[in-house]
This record gives structure tokens, C-alpha cells and sequence, in this order.
């Protein structure tokens, strides 16, 4: 009992390496950015093709876990694992930082402070390479990213340029255009 216990919490664990790793290596690769990519870019739907992954996870962890129950020790608790990391990553990720669905509270300090800002700073590119923090639930310190982002020369801001979206509110955050999204721009949402 205590040894299952004990394996799903070293899954949800591990799977933050995995995460990022998929995060670094797939999504921003050329084989998985084709899905990534809109998550990257202001979109007017309620749903994304980077959503796909979550499919995917989520059919991967029923799987396990319906192997598990036939028998197969541990995929039961592998699977649930995953679930529990799939559960924690749509609270911080899809609710916390880009408010997918109403979550009102916004972190002021600490730990969740520091993770909502290192997400943003995985935004705060535009396109694929010169990204920064690809984990979710491990958050490095804003100023060390900070640092990184200037040493890739990749800041939105430096590459805008002459390649601006001609879409753009008073306060230079991208809007939909005219012809897509009417008259009124969904709210930004934080990339
Ligand atoms: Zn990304
Ligand atoms: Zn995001």
C-alpha cells in the first residue's frame, strides 16, 4: 500500500521532467510545434490545437490505468500519476496563469507568485526558438530567466521590429483582426 502510494507521488514527480523535457524537445521541436504553436499565438476560440497533448495524456493515463486494473502492477499507479500531474498542470497552468476557465484567485507572493511569472517568461518570446522555463511546476527565479532571456536576445520587445502585427491595442498587446473578430478584441490573455 504504502509502495503504491509512494510510486504515484515519484510519477507526478518524474513527470514534471517529462513534461519539460516534451515542453523543450517536442512541442518547440519541429515535429510537435505544429500543435504547440497555438498556444503560442492569440487565438478568439475557446479551444486550441495544443489541447491535442492533453488528449493524448489523458488516453495515455486511462490506458495505464486500465492495464493496471487487469493485473498489471504498477500501471495503475503509473496512470494515476500522470492523471494527478495532468490535474495540477490545468489548475496552474490553464487556470492560474492564463485563466482558461474563472479562476479569480491571483497569487501575490511566493511559491505561485513565482511560478505564474515564469510561465509568462515562456511567453514572453514570440515563435518557437530562444524560449525560457518549460516546466509547470517547478519555477526558477524571475531574475535568473530574466538573465537567460537577454542573453538569447529573444525578448518579444527586440524582435518586433518592422514585423509587428498590425493588430495591436493602446497598450501594444495583440488584438483579433477586424475581419476575424469584430469589434471587440478578446481580452489578452497574458502571453
Ligand atoms: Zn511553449
Ligand atoms: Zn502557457
Amino acid at each position: 500500500m504504502l509502495v503504491n502510494g509512494l510510486i504515484v507521488l515519484a510519477t507526478v514527480a518524474a513527470m514534471e521532467g517529462v513534461a519539460t523535457l516534451t515542453h523543450r524537445y517536442v512541442m518547440h521541436g519541429p515535429l510537435g510545434w505544429g500543435w504547440h504553436r497555438s498556444h503560442h499565438e492569440e487565438g478568439d476560440g475557446l479551444l486550441e490545437r495544443n489541447d491535442l497533448y492533453a488528449v493524448v495524456f489523458t488516453v495515455l493515463s486511462g490506458a495505464l490505468i486500465a492495464f493496471g486494473m487487469a493485473g498489471v502492477w504498477p500501471l495503475r499507479q503509473l496512470g494515476i500519476g500522470l492523471m494527478v500531474y495532468g490535474i495540477l498542470y490545468f489548475v496552474v497552468h490553464d487556470g492560474l496563469v492564463h485563466h482558461r476557465w474563472p479562476l479569480r484567485y491571483v497569487p501575490r507572493r511566493g511559491y505561485l507568485k513565482r511560478l505564474v511569472q515564469a510561465h509568462k517568461m515562456h511567453h514572453a518570446v514570440e515563435g518557437r526558438d530562444g524560449c525560457v522555463s518549460f516546466g509547470f511546476l517547478y519555477a526558477p527565479s524571475v531574475p535568473a530567466l530574466k538573465a537567460r532571456l537577454q542573453r538569447n536576445g529573444t525578448l518579444a520587445g527586440e524582435r518586433r521590429g518592422a514585423a509587428a502585427s498590425p493588430f495591436r491595442d493602446a497598450a501594444g498587446a495583440p488584438t483579433a483582426p477586424p475581419d476575424r473578430g469584430g469589434a471587440t478584441a478578446p481580452p489578452a490573455r497574458g502571453r
